[in-house]
């Protein structure tokens, strides 16, 4: 059996390229450039939030891998919970329209809160999710996010914390799908135009 066996996502020559639902990705960001910035911000949050216990509310899907790994990075006490929206779809852009499809289940009033995302792209999402959270009356509410499309976010949320700023072409890997595949790819790809 072969080590990588994806239905969808086959490796081409080009060991920097792969194909996802028929279009062709190339690799952006490695696992080890990942890590590596993931430990950064762990360190960061650590020393930030020293002397607090933080919940790392993580948005699902995209955001399982990268909660995971950023928490692993993290040297004080903290804690989980997660939420779940809607997604995109199979498409490669926003619907432009938000739904909840899991609410947190932590009590969030008094709590230092850290919203960990996998991207923000318009920041529709993020704007919804601050809304969301800030009448729960956390004590303190923050953004942690791995990517961010600058040039494409609209809405005008607040990030405290971003792993990189990338274009605004659609990438895949890393937690992130296209159509739900890909997440698995421990390397983060970008729609090769
Ligand atoms: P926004 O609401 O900021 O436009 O988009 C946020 C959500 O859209 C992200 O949490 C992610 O699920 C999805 N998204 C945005 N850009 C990308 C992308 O380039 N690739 C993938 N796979 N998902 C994206």
């Amino acid at each position: 059996m072969p080590a990588h066996d994806l239905t969808d996502v086959t490796a081409s020559s080009d060991e920097h390229t792969i194909q996802c639902r028929g279009e062709r990705f190339r690799r952006y960001l490695t696992a080890q450039d990942i890590q590596a910035r993931t430990a950064e911000l762990g360190a960061t949050i650590s020393s930030d939030y020293r002397n607090t216990t933080p919940i790392l509310v993580s948005v699902l899907n995209g955001a399982f891998m990268f909660t995971a790994d950023l928490m692993r990075g993290i040297t004080i006490d903290c804690e989980v919970d997660f939420l779940k929206l809607s997604s995109y779809g199979d498409a490669k852009v926003s619907s432009g329209e938000v739904t909840e499809l899991k609410r947190i289940d932590a009590n969030i009033e008094g709590r230092d809160v850290i919203i960990v995302e996998d991207i923000v792209d318009t920041g529709l999402s993020m704007e919804y999710i601050i809304e969301k959270l800030r009448p729960l009356k956390p004590n303190s509410l923050r953004v942690c996010t791995l990517l961010h499309k600058p040039a494409s976010t609209q809405h005008n949320v607040p990030l405290d914390y971003v792993g990189f700023q990338i274009p605004d072409l659609f990438v895949i890997g890393y937690g992130l799908d296209y159509g739900q595949i890909a997440r698995n790819l421990p390397d983060i790809y970008i729609l090769d135009k």
